[in-house]
């Protein structure tokens, strides 16, 4: 199978993720924080994140490159990717609309923050990072290429581990009980699994 089929997929699922995403990011502008932990820190990993999810597979979709990694993939490695992909969108989508208002790219805690519990978040506390790594999990199988490929799993995955801690601690401050509670019946990404 030609390389361009995973990348156009790829493409079209990026694309189909900034448009989920667009309004969210201009209300979020407009909804009042009251609470921000280390801006710094979260810009870093957002950064690392990016270059996993964005920089290094657009460069390799673009330029083909670093050409020396690239590896023949097979049909099933396209289709299954574009399977992974569509489920990240949807999962991302509801996501989205289960957070509402309370939704931040960075970790805050807004004027009038509730605690989800409902919908997608019932049986995961992070289905959003949930779908982060669906996507990073279709770029993988999507793109033929031994760096562009599962840049974003390693990209994605460092935030991941390194913010979910200080979330959870958050949340703690902000919810006590309430979240100390939510969390004993949920998983973090994988219903019953982890
Ligand atoms: N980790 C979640 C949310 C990601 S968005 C997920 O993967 O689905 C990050 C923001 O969501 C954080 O700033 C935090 O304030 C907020 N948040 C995280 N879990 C929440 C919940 N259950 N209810 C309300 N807000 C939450």
């Amino acid at each position: 199978m030609t390389p361009l089929v995973g990348k156009a997929i790829w493409v079209l699922g990026v694309i189909g993720w900034c448009i989920v995403r667009y309004p969210h990011g201009r209300r979020a502008r407009r909804t009042p924080k009251l609470r921000r932990t280390d801006h710094a820190r979260e810009l870093v990993l957002m950064a690392i994140s990016a270059t996993g999810l964005g920089i290094l597979p657009s460069i390799y979709v673009i330029a083909n490159a670093p050409a020396f990694a690239n590896y023949a993939s097979g049909a099933w490695q396209v289709w299954l990717g574009a399977v992974v992909f569509a489920a990240a969108l949807w999962l991302f989508r509801r996501t989205h609309n289960d957070l509402g208002r309370n939704w931040s790219i960075t970790l805050e805690v807004r004027e009038q923050h509730t605690l989800v519990t409902g919908g997608v978040y019932s049986r995961v506390r992070h289905p959003m990072y949930s779908a982060f790594w669906l996507w990073a999990l279709a770029q993988a199988l999507l793109l033929p290429n031994w760096i562009a490929g599962p840049a974003g799993l390693i990209g994605f995955g460092t935030l991941f581990f390194l913010r979910v801690g200080r979330e959870e601690a958050l949340m703690i401050e902000t919810f006590g009980d309430e979240y100390r509670r939510y969390m004993a019946r949920t998983s973090r990404v994988l219903p019953g699994i982890y």
